[in-house]
Order: C-alpha cells, then sequence, then structure tokens
C-alpha cells in the first residue's frame, strides 16, 4: 500500500479506507460501532498500529504525532476499542492510533507490590497475571476492555466497597503529551500529585496524551485469609429479582461486604447449530471470523440473576446476609460459595465475564449513580419500581443487562479512597450510594420500545440533580485549561466526546434545568397512583408468570403496555445500509 513518506520509517501496520477495504473494516470496527456507526462517523483515514522493538522506543507514535500536527489532523487513541459511545474512533479525515499490542511489559519490584506494566493488555490478561502472583486489583467486568481506557476511568465493579477503584491503586504514568521544556511531544513518566496526572486519571480519557505504561500498588491475596465469596447464578423470576434488591436496601449497614445483583436476559441463541445458520449481522459477522470460539456464539444462557457477595476480612456464617441470599432460592448454579476459603485474586476473575460483549445487538445504555440513603429508597418503593421496569423489558423481548450495587458507607473503600485521592484525581461522584447501570439491547424493529423503555426509566430515575458534585464546574475548567497546556496543537481531541470541545450551556440554563426536574419529582412522588405500585407489578408478574417460564419462547405482544402511550416520539431510524459508506 503506498503510503506518505512520512510514514516511510514506520514499523507496525497502517490500514486506509481508501485500500485493504476487508482487513480495514476489521481494524475500524470497535464495541459501539453497532450502536453508533448509522449517527457519527467512525472510518478515521488511517488506522495505525505502532510497533515497539522495546518499552522504551516511540518512534511510531511521534511520526504518527508528527503527520497530525504537519496536517492539522487529530488523533483518537485507541487501546481495547470498548468505549461505549465511540469515543476512541474518529471521522474519516482523522487518525486512529492503536495500542492494543504495542506496550507489552510485565515487571514486579521485589516484593511484588510494585508493578510497572504496558497498557496493551485486556483486562481477563491482566488479572490472570496478577492471580499467578497471588496478587489483585479491582476491575471492571469484560475480558475484552483494554488497560488503556480501563486505567483512566475503570475499575467499577464488585470489589468497590472493599477495595475502591482500580485508579486508585495508579502511582505513576508514562505518556506522551506536550512537554514546555522540550517543546515537542515528548514520552515522560508523571506521578501521583502532578496536575497532569490529576487531568489523566478521571478527566477525559485520551484528551491529554497517548498512554504507554502504568505503575500500580499491588494488593496481596495472602493479606486477605478470611475472604471468603458467593458466586452464583439462578433462573429469573421477578419475585426473587425484588427479594435480591429488598436485601440490597436492608444490608447497606453491612461493612466489609460487597453485594451486587446483576440480571442478564437469555442470549437469544437456542443452538450452536442454529445459530450458525442465521443470516449474521454485522457484529456476528466480525465476530465469527475475527474471534472464532471467542464471540458469545458458543455461550449459550436463559435469562438469569447473577449475584455476587463478597467478604474480605472476617466471615460468619450465621450472621452473613449471605445467608439470607440463598435462602431466596434452592435453585441455584453456584460457581463459588462460601464453605471454605476463596482468595481475592478469584473473587475478581468471578467478575470478568468471558464474552466478547452481552449480545450481537444494537443497544441504549445507562449509568445511574445516587447518593440517596437506602431508607428513602424503602419509603419510594424503589425495589418494586425497578422490578417492573425489567419484567417489561424480558417480557418484550428487549434483551437486559442491568447490574445494581451499593457503594456508601463511611467504611466504603470506594467513599474513604474518593476522599484520599480528591486533590490528586478528576473523578466526580465518589459520594455516591447507590450505582446502576440498565442496558438494553434489541432488534432493529424494536428500537421506538428500547428508546421509550428507557426515556421512562430517564423520566423517573435522573429527575433530581444530576451534578450533585459542588466541585464539578470548577473541575471542567481547569481541566479545559490543561488541555490546552499538555496539547497546545488540539491533536487529542478527534471527536465531540472531548473536554472543551462542544458548547457548554451557561449556568443559569443548567440551573433552571434542575429546578424544573426537582418539581417534577416532588410532584410524582405525591402522585397518586404512586401508592399502588407495589400492586401493580404483582398483577404485572402474574400475568406474565407463564411467558416467563418459557422465556425463550416469550412473544411479544402486538400491543405496547399502556405506560408507553400513543404519543411515542418518532425517531428517525437509519438504516444499516444507509451507513456512511467508505471513500
Ligand atoms: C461490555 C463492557 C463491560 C464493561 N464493564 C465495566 C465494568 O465492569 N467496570 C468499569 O469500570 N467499566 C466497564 N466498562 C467500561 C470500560 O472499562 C471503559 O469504557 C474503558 O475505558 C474501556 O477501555 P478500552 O481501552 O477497552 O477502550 P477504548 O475504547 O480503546 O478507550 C476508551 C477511552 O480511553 C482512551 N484511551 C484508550 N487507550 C488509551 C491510551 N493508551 N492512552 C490514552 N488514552 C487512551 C480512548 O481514547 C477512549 O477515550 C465496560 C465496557 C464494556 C463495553
Amino acid at each position: 500500500m503506498s503510503l506518505p513518506p512520512d510514514f516511510e520509517k514506520f514499523k507496525g501496520e497502517i490500514f486506509s479506507h481508501k485500500q485493504d477495504r476487508n482487513d480495514y473494516y476489521y481494524k475500524s470496527y470497535q464495541y459501539a460501532k453497532s450502536s453508533f456507526r448509522s449517527i457519527k462517523d467512525m472510518n478515521p483515514k488511517y488506522v495505525l498500529y505502532p510497533k515497539a522493538t522495546d518499552d522504551d522506543d516511540f518512534d511510531d507514535i511521534y511520526l504518527a504525532l508528527n503527520y497530525a500536527k504537519k496536517n492539522k489532523l487529530k488523533i483518537a487513541i485507541r487501546t481495547g476499542g470498548h468505549q461505549y459511545t465511540g469515543a476512541s474512533s474518529t471521522d474519516r479525515n482523522n487518525l486512529q492510533l492503536d495500542l492494543a499490542d504495542t506496550y507489552k511489559k510485565f515487571e514486579w519490584n521485589d516484593d511484588k507490590t510494585i508493578l510497572e506494566i504496558g497498557i496493551s493488555y485486556s483486562l481477563d490478561e491482566f488479572a490472570r497475571k496478577l492471580k499467578e502472583a497471588g496478587r489483585f486489583l479491582p476491575s471492571g467486568q469484560c475480558e475484552y476492555v483494554g488497560l488503556g481506557g480501563h486505567v483512566q476511568t475503570g475499575g467499577y465493579g464488585q470489589l468497590a466497597r472493599g477495595f475502591g477503584l482500580l485508579t486508585d491503586y495508579v502511582t505513576e504514568i508514562r505518556i506522551i503529551s506536550y512537554d514546555e521544556t522540550e517543546q515537542d511531544y515528548k514520552a515522560k513518566w508523571i506521578k501521583k500529585g502532578d496536575e497532569l496526572f490529576r487531568a489523566v486519571i478521571g478527566g477525559s480519557p485520551g484528551n491529554f496524551g497517548i498512554i504507554t505504561h502504568v505503575k500500580f500498588m499491588v494488593l496481596k491475596d495472602s493479606d486477605y485469609p478470611n475472604s471468603r465469596g458467593f458466586f452464583a447464578v439462578c433462573k429469573y423470576d421477578p419475585k426473587n429479582f425484588k427479594t435480591f434488591l429488598d436485601i440490597k436496601l436492608e444490608t447497606v449497614g453491612e461493612d466489609d461486604f460487597d453485594y451486587c445483583v446483576s440480571v442478564l436476559s437469555d442470549s437469544g441463541i437456542e443452538d450452536e447449530e442454529n445459530a450458525l445458520d442465521k443470516d449474521p449481522s454485522y457484529d456476528e459477522t466480525y465476530n465469527q471470523q475475527r474471534y472464532t470460539n471467542k464471540g458469545n456464539k458458543n455461550v449459550i444462557w436463559p435469562t438469569i440473576i447473577i449475584i455476587h457477595a463478597y467478604h474480605y476480612r472476617n466471615y460468619d456464617e450465621q450472621t452473613s446476609p449471605i445467608k439470607k441470599i440463598k435462602d431466596v432460592t434452592t435453585e441455584w448454579n453456584i460457581v463459588t460459595d462460601t464453605n471454605e476459603h476463596v482468595e481475592v485474586s478469584q473473587l475478581v476473575r468471578n467478575w470478568i465475564m468471558l464474552i466478547r460483549r452481552e449480545f450481537q445487538l444494537q443497544y441504549i445504555k445507562r449509568g445511574y449513580v445516587s447518593n440517596w440513603e437506602a431508607g428513602k429508597l424503602i419509603d419510594t418503593e424503589w425495589s418494586a419500581w425497578v422490578t417492573n421496569r425489567i419484567n417489561i423489558a424480558i417480557c418484550k423481548k428487549l434483551k437486559v443487562s442491568a447490574q445494581f450495587k451499593y457503594f456508601g458507607g463511611e467504611e466504603s473503600e470506594f467513599y474513604k479512597k474518593g476522599e484520599e485521592n480528591k486533590d490528586t484525581t478528576s473523578l466526580s461522584w465518589r459520594k455516591m450510594n447507590f450505582g446502576i447501570t440498565i442496558d438494553i439491547f434489541f432488534e432493529k424493529d424494536n428500537f421506538h420500545l428500547a428508546s421509550e423503555w428507557q426515556r421512562e426509566n430517564d423520566k423517573c430515575i435522573s429527575v433530581i440533580n444530576p451534578i450533585f458534585s459542588d466541585e464539578d464546574i470548577h473541575k471542567y475548567k481547569e481541566l479545559c485549561e490543561l488541555r490546552n497546556k499538555y496539547d497546545p496543537d488540539k491533536i487529542f481531541i478527534p471527536n465531540d466526546f472531548c473536554v472543551g470541545v462542544k458548547y457548554e450551556a451557561p449556568i443559569k440554563v443548567l440551573k433552571d434545568i434542575l429546578d424544573k426536574n426537582s418539581e417534577k419529582f416532588e410532584h410524582m412522588l405525591k402522585h397518586e397512583d404512586f401508592d399502588s405500585l407495589e400492586e401493580q407489578i404483582f398483577k404485572l408478574v402474574a400475568e406474565n408468570d407463564t411467558l416467563r417460564r418459557e422465556n425463550t419462547e416469550v412473544k411479544a405482544e402486538n400491543s405496547l403496555p399502556e405506560e408507553f402511550g400513543d404519543d411515542r416520539v418518532e425517531d428517525e431510524w437509519v438504516d444499516e445500509d444507509d451507513d456512511v459508506s467508505l471513500c
């Protein structure tokens, strides 16, 4: 392939949308393409895979930076490609730099408490290598998520109350950004306490420079000889699901206890043979061809509830809330039980799902955080409302992946480390009590149903002040200034998902929106129908009971439930065939 002479000395591979169409198709693919390729261009001019002869070789990256500077282009940085909205991609004018295979250093200090690691690891590889050494760190859930993005924002998971986030354990970062002394973009180590470190951790991934290596302070299994856990799965049943949520609200006072309730719709694949006979979608084709036996083609499951409930320091069978959790049903499929000690590194592995993506479908995702106390959620019948919403989605053949977790409490490491790192990182919402994600995946024909379902959730959940962290506005302004300082050529703002790029609403406008939302919320609480929610949900559960039992064969009803109303907004659907075509 003929490339601009600027890349003559480039040691790695380069894929262009003008040539190598087949390879380019795979190289430009990433998680968000299933849902965002119709509304934004995610077809970079070049996808560059830099190669390094050793972990101190940055020549290929410097060539890419010089080319971008000379031609006034932007660079989107990608490692695992798992950002939900395509923030690690860019349009056809700009470059994408992929570090999935470039830096593989893995080096311990003498007593294996400090790890220096190259950025090119997936979470699966990372957690596996730590476990081999009897070490662990809190991390996220998907085996293919890359350390490159995760190290800046991640580690929200089932270990959060016990140990905080992955970002809490980063001590140094090697990053290529603008260096005032060198008057150029150069690699350097920055430490916790540096202003650039503060911006990079939680500020806005990929907007301050290219991370190549990280140092972590690592935790030891041997420091937790009494850790026990219950990791088990049972078939979805709405009444049981509600009980698991109620137990969550009852146990918020427990210290040394992490408890996450997840619900996952069935895989939608009856058997492997049938699945392969189907006319594969864009995402299925990608998974089959590139990752044979690794996509969820070969993993089949019914609609399930997944429970992670862990103690790290002490476990007492009689007083542990795990007893109550186990008693909810007799039909468990248990992976890890409390009858013996289990290393925390194994509890980390339990959390990591061995599938590339949840469903080979488009999605609308939501994450909500709340600083409400459990009592207020009990008073407002939160668990009944959630069960109702999830049950409707399941009965309507939408695919749900949702997680419900309590992060708060004075003894929670999520909270304590948030306070400790308040001035050294930029992560917000560390005072949250509850964190939930509610993701919906859908077949094309169900787009309106899926979007209405999420809108109804938004109406009920996110009506109160979305900016409860008072420092946010000040923090945001500072991040914009730091971005200009460490990227004066504006190379690392490849899309709208970057700090300081989009028009920001003035504070007055924001405040008006918040006031209106609060009013709406107060009204909702006083609404006369609100009290009868519990009754409504069990009526609905009874109606759908037969359908639920044969979940994989549930037939969608002809009409929408009443709550969706008739005045649905007709969102425009851009057909896959109308997709932005390659030049
Ligand atoms: C199925 C799934 C499950 C998930 N589960 C969890 C979870 O349990 N907990 C959790 O905390 N998060 C979770 N996430 C979110 C995920 O951790 C983040 O989206 C993370 O940023 C992905 O990192 P990546 O390298 O794979 O993504 P990418 O898309 O490659 O990058 C994400 C962001 O980081 C930037 N970036 C990537 N590499 C570099 C680099 N080397 N230098 C500078 N910037 C870089 C990109 O520009 C982009 O803005 C999940 C995501 C998915 C899709």
